[in-house]
């Protein structure tokens, strides 16, 4: 590769979350759309039939709002709705509801940590906006080679957050993506699921040779992974970067992310804002903000998953990864912390939770919140292990079963008959009963040969059908075979 093959990246993303609330934004129609059949989730407001009339639902707002502070925004005394205008067969009133140049939020930021360095994105909008409907390609009512359009979708509300162009590569990208995930997850204004369209992500990219201004920016959009977001902008990156190296002109344009093929490709020329001909919407009224709700949604906002991580990290002595995948879900960080409180074991707790109790929320495909799990539950049966009354091999098929019946520790000890045969006391009488057995290993191991003590191991552990521990195990025997005791 040559030293020409350097180029200054510049990415800003545009993304909506859809807001988790029971009704849409201008209408009553609910908002669970998902397996539901098409058109039945519809009314006068939001199909845009003349003489209705948007009322805004007040939870949307709030969440709004929530989000723009989460991301350090400010907050306008006054928000205004524009109709964004376009034609598309999704879009029944022809226009769009959404916000211009007074959004909720504006001017915040979001800092993180990326390869070991400190790093700041701007926000530059944090806004309010109705969805549209779907448009169908085929299905079983459909006649081949026409499409229809399902209306559920309309009026849901999004927020939109813009940042600015701060990102400069798309790993940089992808970790801003997933942090902005989390945190839309862990505040509850959204599931974030990009699979299932609750989270869309645009971006937009220019590349540069000179790294002197920025390059013309090319918007990417249809991805609908945190994959192909992160494959769309690496290809198109690499596009760019050719073309200016053969001397060509990017055009400013938005292209789409072809998954079969794994390309992006050209949609159309990118409107100017002008060609939306926004304007305020007549039907609806300047939002007025105040200080006091504003002051109350802050006072919700409990501490961010970022702020937490680094809290978990030096109250508990946890490292970066530890923490990072703890704070993952506000639900996961809180059972954390209720179990440390009820057991002062942060490391011992946290390694569990890591491994064991993840597998099987992944395992069972649940949330801890409504598992079957509790802080109590869960530190009772890692107190048995503690104590090494069980192992941890027999805490862990406990916990399993824990997780499917939702029994204590000791009721599943009982009910499954296992005995506790790492407590000390009956261990040495099996230990005792194997020496017994083995006159020549023992011999052997007290001549030195460290092998026939791995034997005498595996005789007790088989007499206990692998319910001891092995290293409390190989401490009795030697002790037992030096003589001490
Ligand atoms: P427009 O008016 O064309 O919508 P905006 O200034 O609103 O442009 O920015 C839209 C998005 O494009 C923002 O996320 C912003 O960060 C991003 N953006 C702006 N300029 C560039 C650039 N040169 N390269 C990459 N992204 C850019
Ligand atoms: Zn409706
Ligand atoms: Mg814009």
């Amino acid at each position: 590769m040559s030293e020409q093959t350097e180029a200054f990246v510049t990415i800003g993303l545009e993304i909506h979350c859809q807001l988790l609330t029971k009704s849409k934004l201008f209408c009553q129609c609910a908002t669970d759309y998902i397996g539901k059949e098409p058109n039945t989730l519809i009314c006068p407001v939001c199909t845009g039939l003349p003489g209705s009339l948007p009322v805004l639902n007040a939870e949307a707002l709030k969440l709004t709002i929530k989000t723009a502070l989460a991301l350090n925004c400010d907050i306008l005394p006054q928000a205004v709705f524009y109709r964004k205008n376009y034609f598309y067969p999704d879009l029944p009133k022809g226009y769009q509801i959404s916000q211009y140049d007074l959004p909720v939020g504006k001017d915040g930021f979001m800092e993180f940590s990326f390869q070991g360095k400190r790093k700041r994105v701007n926000i530059k909008r944090v806004h309010l906006e109705e969805d549209a409907g779907k448009l169908i390609h085929e299905g079983p009512d459909l006649p081949s080679s026409t499409s229809g359009v399902d209306f559920n979708r309309c009026g849901i509300p999004l927020v939109e957050i813009v940042t600015e162009p701060d990102l400069s590569s798309p790993e940089e990208a992808r970790e801003f993506l997933n942090l902005l995930r989390r945190l839309v997850r862990y505040i509850g204004v959204s599931d974030g699921n990009m699979e299932e369209g609750s989270l869309r992500c645009d971006a937009n990219v220019s590349v540069s040779l000179t790294g002197q201004s920025l390059g013309t920016k090319v918007e990417v959009k249809n991805m609908n992974s945190f994959r192909s977001v992160y494959k769309a902008l690496k290809f198109e990156v690499e596009r760019q970067r050719e073309m200016l190296l053969n001397h060509q002109t990017i055009e400013q344009e938005t292209r789409h992310w072809d998954e079969a093929k794994q390309v992006t490709v050209s949609a159309r020329g990118k409107e100017e804002a002008e060609d939306y001909r926004y304007f305020p919407d007549p039907d609806l009224l300047p939002i007025t903000i105040d200080s006091q709700l504003v002051e109350e949604i802050k006072n919700t906002l409990s501490e961010l998953p970022l702020e937490r991580k680094e809290r978990l990290m030096v109250e508990y002595e946890l490292t970066e990864g530890e923490a990072e995948v703890l704070t993952q879900e506000k639900e996961i960080a809180d059972f954390f912390e209720e179990c440390v409180k009820l057991m002062p074991k942060p490391q011992l707790i946290c390694n569990w939770i890591v491994t064991e109790v993840r597998k099987n929320l992944n395992m069972m495909n649940q949330s801890i919140d409504k598992s079957k799990i509790t802080p109590q539950k869960f530190v009772e049966l890692l107190k048995l292990v503690e104590k090494k009354e069980i192992t941890a091999n027999i805490g862990k098929e406990i916990l399993e079963e824990m997780f499917k019946s939702g029994l204590t520790a000791k009721e599943i000890i009982a009910k499954k008959g296992i005995s506790m045969i790492s407590s000390e006391k009956e261990l040495e009488k099996i230990v005792f009963e194997v020496i017994e057995k083995n006159p020549q290993s023992v011999a052997d191991y007290l001549s030195g040969k460290e092998k026939a003590l791995h034997y005498l191991i595996g005789q007790v552990m088989r007499a206990t059908r692998g319910q001891a521990d092995p290293e409390m195990v190989k401490n009795i025997l030697v002790k037992k075979l030096s003589g001490e005791d």
